[in-house]
């Protein structure tokens, strides 16, 4: 696209309604539906992102990597009186960041939970095709805060492409050594920013004494910490529970407008009733068990997996009720089940509002 080219508000209009029927769902069927009916407001439309207040938008909604639902990978934004922050970085990020017509040039931060590939693997795309100015990009520097290396791998693991464990900061190094010509012609043939110099990649760090390592404790007790602020937001993390992955982080945003917070993937475990305490909406992961039990396609081991190191629906409910929060919202969903099964559970722990979430679904914070 060049700089002459379509908006992305012009283009949403045309041809990228037409590749909404493969998504379906409300508001992807809803873009498709206010297309082939130009002239009638949709309700389900997807609306540009009010200049003014805070905003979550759940951009893709399944756990991973399986591709097993029509869902898009896990990714999440939260938008504060116009500036974007985004939450891991799941298949699907890119497109769906358009289609929520979310603000990239205003982006200032990407979080990262954890390096399981389902929350990183469209980091490349989403650095490589929202950068600079020719599409609608960002073109100042921003931060891409996320684990550290673990260190080592879990105990018996064995090493079978290298020893390495690359945290946040490694990880986005290879990424655009991986590009470097791509990245290098671009600068030279399209007059873009160099990419490294808006990159700013960090590995969080935990504060000291926590006592945390890769072959355990890996989420020992801790009060939420600073990890990122600036003049509307302050972000928080916390180690969760998600064996074998060592460090791996939920957060806590704190706007102006309201407190969003975010379990990461995660047991279900007190740390992230501290981050989620008082929050506005929760946005837990969850898991559907019975989906799995019993079914000859998953190993008894697959599922001992599942049920150590993910949530079950009652699960989010308890730590939303201890919590306090407003609104529980699920996602990143392994398992099929119906909503009202995905919800129906939950309600049996938590008196509160329930929602699960659908991919590009909007909730304002106030
Ligand atoms: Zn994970």
């Amino acid at each position: 696209m060049t700089a002459g080219g379509p908006t992305r508000r012009s283009f949403l209009g045309g041809s990228l309604a037409v590749g909404a029927a493969v998504a379906g769902g409300g508001v992807l069927g809803g873009v498709l539906g206010g297309a082939a009916r130009a002239s009638t407001p949709d309700p389900d439309e997807p609306q540009p992102i009010p200049a003014t207040g805070t905003v979550l938008v759940t951009l893709g909604t399944a756990a991973g990597p399986a591709v097993r639902s029509p869902r898009r990978g896990i990714a999440s934004a939260v938008v504060v009186d116009g500036h974007l922050y985004l939450v891991d970085c799941g298949l699907g990020v890119v497109r769906q960041a358009v289609e929520a017509l979310l603000p990239m040039s205003e982006l200032r931060a990407v979080l990262l939970t954890h390096m399981h590939s389902d929350h990183t693997a469209e980091l490349p795309g989403l650095l490589l095709f929202n950068w600079g100015a020719p599409v609608d990009g960002f073109t100042r520097p921003f931060r891409v805060l996320g684990p550290g290396g673990a260190g080592a791998l879990p105990e018996g693991a064995e090493a079978v492409v290298t020893p390495a464990t690359p945290g946040t900061e490694d990880t986005v190094a290879a990424l655009l050594a991986a590009y470097a010509y791509d990245v290098n012609i671009r600068v030279y043939d399209e007059a873009r920013p160099p990419l490294p110099d808006l990159v700013v990649a960090e590995d969080i760090a935990l504060p000291a004494g926590v006592g945390a390592g890769p072959r355990g404790p890996l989420a020992p007790p801790m009060a939420p910490f600073l990890v990122y602020e600036d003049e509307r937001v302050r972000i928080l993390a916390a180690l969760v529970d998600h064996p074998p992955v060592y460090p791996s982080y939920g957060f806590r945003f704190e706007t102006p407008h309201g407190v969003v917070a975010f379990s990461g993937d995660t047991a279900e475990h007190a740390n992230v009733v501290e981050l989620a305490r008082g929050a506005d909406v929760l946005v837990h992961e969850a898991v559907y068990l019975d989906f799995y039990r019993g079914n000859p396609d998953y190993p008894d081991e697959f599922i001992d997996h599942l049920a150590e190191s993910h949530t079950e629906p009652e699960g989010t409910g308890r730590v939303a009720a201890a919590a306090g929060v407003g609104h529980l919202v699920l996602s990143h969903l392994a398992g099929v089940a119906t909503d009202e099964q995905w919800a129906g559970a939950a309600r049996t722990t938590f008196d509160g509002p329930v929602t699960v979430a659908r991919d590009g679904q909007v909730f304002p914070i106030s």
